[in-house]
């Protein structure tokens, strides 16, 4: 008998023959001798639809109200889930954020979770009910509803597992694992079958939405096992675990796309001291994530360009905040670029390898791919193309490291 929680995505609850099948996956582990709780996430493209609607009616909608209509569509897939076990004889009970008094921080649209009541859920499962979870969603101390962000229910769920000690925490989904790069974009990708909390935590905050980064980071945080699998069929999935001997042989792991950065360059600044903590200082007040930085020297004197990049949707803002500083900054211009992609390799062998940014480099400039931007850790190496070069790139750096499936 185990504790197990296990998360199904938007896809695998699309429809009410699929809640069917969760429904009797779900009754088969409790018949296995299981506690079980499930996560769920919203029907497929139900968050999508929401976020549109805020959009048709405020250009800013992100903030309170924003939360309480994004969390709707958890709302309306753990019921229907909880009906489906019902119906078939099991008992179920669903539970939104608030009445698992899920805990966040109040950061609207990108909540943080910081505690969760666990005896509620433990005492529901004691008393043999399937505890059906609404991922993506939480309160903050205030008693608002918040949302933890795109692909929050992966957090969710790992959240729960970290707080019941689950024994592990299954996320169905509708690829059959985690691969070298997104199968759904490179078909010669392949199946990992482990890698190391660290890798994927890379992975996916550079771009490989399999998992929410947080959710990993809770994983690594509570060395909670967590297994990547396909909601369609029982095959083994990929299981992201601790570093285990051997793993530093294979030099790079995967190759990942991110297309949810902007470029913003404030062109001709004054360069003189202080000038980059009042530029980030405006940023980080307004709360955007800075994640690329280069200044390069300009041929003017005393003149700077100071290039970075933001996620897309604080593109917009982080542009105006810009312009209305570049009086200040004696800047004579700023650009943004929304047309642009982060590349990036990563694998815990590039500690111990050397080589890696050369054959990068000459993979892109062999295809005629320019590079923007470069950034490096001590195990991945990112950088920013023009985005219509995105799929491309990955496919060519997927071969280039010996990542084809035979
Ligand atoms: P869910 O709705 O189940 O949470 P997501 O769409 O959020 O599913 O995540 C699954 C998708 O992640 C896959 O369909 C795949 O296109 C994408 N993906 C990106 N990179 C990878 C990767 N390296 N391995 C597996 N899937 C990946
Ligand atoms: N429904 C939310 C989203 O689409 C959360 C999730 O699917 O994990 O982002
Ligand atoms: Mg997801």
């Amino acid at each position: 008998m185990a504790l197990v929680v296990q998360k199904f995505g938007g896809t695998s609850v699309g429809d009410t023959d699929r809640i069917q099948r969760v429904a009797e996956r779900v009754i088969r582990a409790r018949q296995a001798g299981n506690d079980v709780v499930v996560v769920v996430s919203a029907m497929a493209g139900e968050t999508n639809r929401l976020v549109k609607l805020a959009y048709a009616l405020h250009e800013q909608p992100i903030g309170r109200e924003y939360d309480v209509l994004l969390a709707s569509g958890e709302q309306v897939a753990v019921a229907l889930l909880a009906l489906a076990i019902q119906k078939r004889g099991v008992a179920a009970r669903s539970f939104l954020g608030h009445q698992l008094e899920i805990i966040t921080d109040a950061t609207h649209g990108r909540a943080r979770i910081e505690s969760i009541n666990a005896p509620i859920l433990r005492a529901a499962l004691e008393a043999g009910e399937v505890a059906v979870v609404a991922g993506f969603q939480g309160i903050d101390p205030k008693g608002n509803i918040t949302t933890l962000g795109r692909g929050g229910s992966d957090t969710t769920a790992v959240a729960m597992a970290a707080a019941i000690n689950a024994d592990v925490c299954e996320i169905y989904t509708d690829v059959d694992g985690i691969y070298t790069s997104d199968p759904n974009v490179v078909s010669s990708a392949q199946k990992i079958a482990r890698i190391s909390y660290e890798e994927m935590l890379e992975l996916a905050s550079l771009g490989a939405k399999v998992l929410q980064t947080r959710s990993v980071e809770f994983a690594m945080k509570y060395q909670v096992p967590v297994h990547v699998r396909s909601s369609f069929d029982d095959s083994e999935g990929s299981w992201v675990v601790p570093e285990e001997a051997g793993m530093e042989k294979v030099i790079v792991r995967a190759v990942t796309a991110d297309k949810n950065e902007a470029r913003i360059s404030v062109l001709g600044v004054s360069d003189k001291p202080g000038m980059a903590a009042q530029v980030f200082g405006k940023l980080a007040e307004a709360e955007i994530i800075v994640d690329m930085i280069i200044q390069n020297a300009s041929k003017k004197a005393q003149r700077t360009d100071l290039t970075f990049t933001v996620p897309k949707e604080n593109a917009v803002q982080a542009q105006r905040l810009m312009e209305e500083m570049a009086g200040e900054l004696g800047a004579a211009e700023v650009r943004a670029d929304t047309r642009i992609a982060k590349i990036s390799a990563v694998g815990v062998g590039m500690r111990s390898h050397s080589g890696v940014a050369a054959t990068m480099f000459e993979t892109l400039s062999a295809s005629g791919i320019n590079i923007q931007m470069i950034s490096t850790s001590e195990i991945k190496i990112s950088v920013i193309i023009d985005d219509a070069y995105a799929e491309l790139a990955v496919r060519k750096l997927h071969t280039v490291f010996g990542l084809d499936a035979p």
